[in-house]
């Protein structure tokens, strides 16, 4: 079987390597996390798969790095043109196969596809450059040049769109790509690689590896073809990557974990605030910015708990296709099993559940309910691992050193919410947090013109703009002597 039926729409079920379709001898099976059923069976790649997939893109490099950067450019518009036209079928088939909702696919996630290749190709064409400069009359140029084949690896909960934050840039860039998908969510990097044949991006440019993480995932980072690793997912994960790295000193950037502080002051406005903690529980909480650690003032506490029981209370769970529903499934049976046992854990060391706690009875499946978990032991795991669910735990503070201490005191770094009336307040509490990301009154307001990454254990290195290029280009500066020319 070469090509299964989701949700209506036909999705090749094997690699895309070199412009071709190609199988392999072992597969791996896929179900969709809203009722358990069967997808499809995908093809299992590894070594030989891998090597296959590096070669062709090493033979697409020349070509692709001597095309013109307003025909990359426009290549680029090309797909996301492609996108724009397939936003149905894509926001389809990847709530089928990741369950997240069907609403934000249509209206924000995959809109979003397509404009990380719009603004990848107009950074690429309008923004890129250094001023030139001098030194004792001599100048300098720099110049972001393509660095070869980028190996990228990426995770289910937000399967084509983190994707194609780093394909667009890496293309853009000149390189040329391999992508190993999460095993969890192959499809929708099958439909993109259709799309970019019909763009004409030159065959080789892209390409996918379908696989598992151990197999695929470990060969595509351990190949010495490759001049750039990016990764999306789990510290653990990360640091089997950068060992595999080390070997060929394959430069990686990593976006990671996070255990996020969202930061109640005692002026805020409540009703936003609750509103704002509410949407930590977006995507049912498999969203790595998502500030999990409620952290109020003690003196609003009750207020502030009695707005946030009230809003929550208004969610709705069920199946993620329905327009009403506003938390649908676990992506997986695993990812499902772990969220519950860190909730299972917590309630058996006498952590106070304020809310939710168990799986959906109702809906049965991989359905968690929203949960809160109100004044965690200090340290205690629910409050130190990220839990990647609807888990959201609340802690309470009387000065901005206690509020700093809590939001600074975990090993992750990716994003702090502040909530306040004081603009002063705000400034300074934002000032001495720890997190790549701060949305103050605000959340998941995200600008491609804005560095991306987390500090400490969220990551290694940034992602958008300027940054991005950085990474997947071969940064280069020329100085050009003001003597010894003949004219
Ligand atoms: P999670 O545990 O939440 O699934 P991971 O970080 O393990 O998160 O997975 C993210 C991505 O990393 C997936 O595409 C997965 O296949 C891949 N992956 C897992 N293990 C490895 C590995 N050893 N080498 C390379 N990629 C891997």
């Amino acid at each position: 079987m070469t090509s299964v039926d989701v949700a209506g729409i036909p999705v090749d079920t094997r690699h895309y390597i070199g412009g071709e379709r190609i199988a392999s001898a072992s597969t791996f099976t896929n179900t969709s996390p809203i009722d358990s059923s069967f997808l499809g069976e995908i093809a299992r790649g590894g070594a030989v798969e891998v090597d296959l997939a590096v070669e062709a893109a090493r033979r697409a490099f020349p070509i692709w790095a001597a095309t013109p950067p307003a025909e990359r450019a426009a290549t680029l518009i090309r797909i996301a043109d492609l996108v724009d036209e397939n936003i149905e079928a894509l926001a389809n088939v990847e709530t089928m196969d990741n369950g997240a909702l069907l609403r934000s696919h249509l209206r924000g996630v995959m809109p979003r596809v397509a404009h990380n290749f719009r603004f990848f190709a107009d950074w690429l064409v309008n923004h890129l450059g250094h001023p030139d400069f001098e030194t004792r009359g001599h100048v300098n140029h720099v110049s972001w040049d393509p660095s070869g084949v980028a190996g990228l690896i990426t995770p289910w909960n937000a399967p084509l769109m983190l994707s194609t934050w780093k394909i667009a840039p890496a293309l853009a860039a000149g390189d040329t790509v391999v992508l190993k998908p999460a095993e969890w969510t192959p499809l929708t990097a099958s439909l993109f690689a259709d799309l970019t044949k019909r763009a004409g991006l030159p065959d080789g440019a892209f390409n996918v590896v379908q696989g598992i993480g151990r197999e695929a995932g470990a060969a595509l980072v351990a190949h010495p073809g490759l001049s750039r690793i990016s990764f999306t997912g789990s510290v653990p994960t990360a640091k089997t990557i950068a060992r595999a790295a080390a070997d060929n000193l394959t430069p990686c950037s990593f976006e990671l974990g996070g255990k996020s502080p969202f930061i109640v002051l005692a002026d805020a406005d409540l009703e936003l605030a609750a509103s704002l903690a509410v949407e930590q529980y977006d995507n049912a909480g498999q969203v790595c910015l998502s500030g999990t650690r409620i952290l109020v003032h003690e003196s609003i506490e009750a207020e502030f708990t009695e707005a946030f029981r009230r809003k929550a209370g208004e969610l709705r769970q069920g199946d993620p296709r329905d327009p009403e529903t506003d938390i649908g499934p676990q992506v997986h049976a695993t990812h499902f099993d772990r969220v519950k046992g860190f909730v299972d854990r917590a309630r058996a060391e006498g952590a106070d559940i304020a809310m939710g706690g168990r799986p959906n009875a109702e809906l049965g499946g991989l359905y968690f309910q929203p949960t809160l978990v109100h004044d965690p032991a200090p340290g205690s795991e629910i409050v130190t691992a990220e839990i990647f669910g609807p888990v959201l735990t609340m802690q309470t503070f009387a000065t901005d050193e206690q509020a700093l201490d809590l939001a600074n005191g975990t090993e992750f770094g990716l994003a702090a919410v502040v909530v306040s009336g004081d603009r002063q307040h705000a400034e300074s509490i934002s000032s001495r947090l720890v997190a790549g990301t701060i949305w103050v009154n605000c959340f998941f307001v995200r600008d491609l013109r804005a560095p991306f990454g987390g500090s400490r254990k969220s990551g290694v290195g940034r992602e958008g703009g300027t940054w991005s290029f950085d990474f997947y280009a071969d940064v280069k500066n020329t100085v050009v002597a003001p003597h010894g020319w003949k004219e």
